[in-house]
């Protein structure tokens, strides 16, 4: 038995979007750039995955440009635009974005373009006078700000982030958000919020890995990063995989569709995961927004548990079958403490040890009430047999 709680980590595939995947490969599709028969039913696979991806996310199809991913779509994003943008052009991102943002932009900035990291208090929360003082800054010409973060679970405030950006007028910096751990998880106003560039990833909604998209708005200054065949407008050369692309957009649409009933439940499981914790281990505390703050992630919850070293802990839960994460899942493998807990004031060795649980649509309360109760075992020191997760 396993209880997978590393949803933010990544998804397991949907069965409806399996179905669509290994139905697009017996398709045997071409090369969508092909004008053959094979390679026009790829083309009409992709055609309609955009189609279907912009309705879902409430965008024009021109719109979406399909990437490997989150990753690539926040590259193409930050230096995509400041490449256009040329040397002197400034950037602000927050303390808290994805190493898939703060890498390309710490890089930009070797290559002088300004940056500028916005801070975050004590709950991940992002301040708007902060992120008034980066954007007024001069020759700020993008600010990246997540719409949810991956660790913590806090939101953006993106209505008024937006309405700070429409009040600088036409020389605004440009907007891009990571919406990659929001999608399906919260509603998108990407339109009314006026947000110019959004990156999104399928595997995080239960699509193919290696398959995102990034929406940006068409004429916008954009420096392609991967040079080739021209495909998506030019904007991302190679090969499009068309069976994956079709099935994450089953993944995204679904997600969307879904989001409100799924945010409920799943939202409810988080909470009676979380008192079932403080109860078996009444010195843990909740990193990140408290659950009664809204918005949130509404399936995520980082814990702390005082005087436990969180990698033992990982690694036990793990032999017990249950499967969390510590930290982002992308940094895991190196011991450095979470960049989004020191940003939020956190000692480096409590940054270190404080666990992710991400719950996704296949979590159920059995999973829950077993999960706790192995945490329980596991952290309580006097338990025969039973070594307690301590040192
Ligand atoms: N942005 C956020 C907020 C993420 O959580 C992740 C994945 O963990 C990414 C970007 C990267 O997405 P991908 O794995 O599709 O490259």
């Amino acid at each position: 038995m396993t209880i997978y709680l590393d949803h933010n980590g990544t998804t397991p595939l949907l069965p409806e979007v399996r179905e669509r995947f290994v139905e697009l490969i017996d398709e045997g599709l071409g090369n969508p750039s092909s004008t053959h028969a094979a390679g026009r039913r790829a083309r009409a696979v992709i055609d309609a995955a955009r189609e279907e991806i912009a309705a879902a996310v409430n965008v024009p199809e021109e719109w979406v440009v399909f990437t490997s991913g989150g990753t690539e779509a926040n590259n193409l994003a930050l230096r995509g635009v400041l490449e256009a943008a040329g040397t002197g052009a400034g950037l602000a991102v927050s303390a808290i974005e994805h190493s898939a943002i703060l890498e390309p932009a710490r890089e930009l900035a070797t290559k002088g373009h300004e940056l500028t990291v916005i801070p975050v208090d004590e709950r991940g929360a992002q301040g708007l006078a902060a992120t008034r003082k980066a954007l007024e800054r001069p020759g700020c010409r993008l600010l990246s700000v997540m719409v949810a973060n991956n660790e913590v679970g806090s939101v953006a405030p993106m209505a008024e982030i937006g309405a700070c950006l429409r009040d600088l007028g036409e020389a605004r910096p440009l907007w891009h958000t990571d919406a990659v751990q929001a999608l399906g998880k919260l509603p998108l106003h990407l339109q009314s919020w006026g947000v110019d560039l959004a990156s999104f990833s399928a595997h995080k909604v239960g699509g193919p890995p290696g398959v995102g998209f990034l929406v940006r708005r068409p004429g916008l200054p954009l420096q392609p990063q991967v040079l080739g065949g021209g495909q998506e407008s030019g904007l991302r050369a190679g090969t499009e995989n068309a069976a994956a692309i079709g099935a994450a957009a089953l993944a995204v649409r679904l997600a969307c569709e879904r989001q409100e009933s799924y945010s409920t439940a799943v939202g409810k499981l988080v909470s009676t995961f979380w008192e079932g914790l403080s109860q078996v281990a009444p010195g843990a505390r909740l990193m990140g927004p408290g659950l009664s703050v809204s918005p949130r992630l509404p399936n995520t919850i980082n814990v702390l548990f005082d005087g436990v070293d969180g990698r033992t802990l990982m690694a036990r839960l793990d032999l017990e079958g249950v499967e969390v994460s510590l930290g982002s899942a992308c940094a895991s493998g190196a011991i450095e403490p979470s960049h989004v807990l020191t940003a939020m004031g956190m000692k480096e060795s409590d940054a270190r040890n404080s666990l992710r649980l991400s719950l996704g649509p296949c979590t159920t309360q059995a999973d829950i009430n077993t999960a706790v109760e192995i945490m329980g075992k596991l952290l309580r020191p006097s338990t025969p047999g039973a070594k307690p997760a301590h040192g």
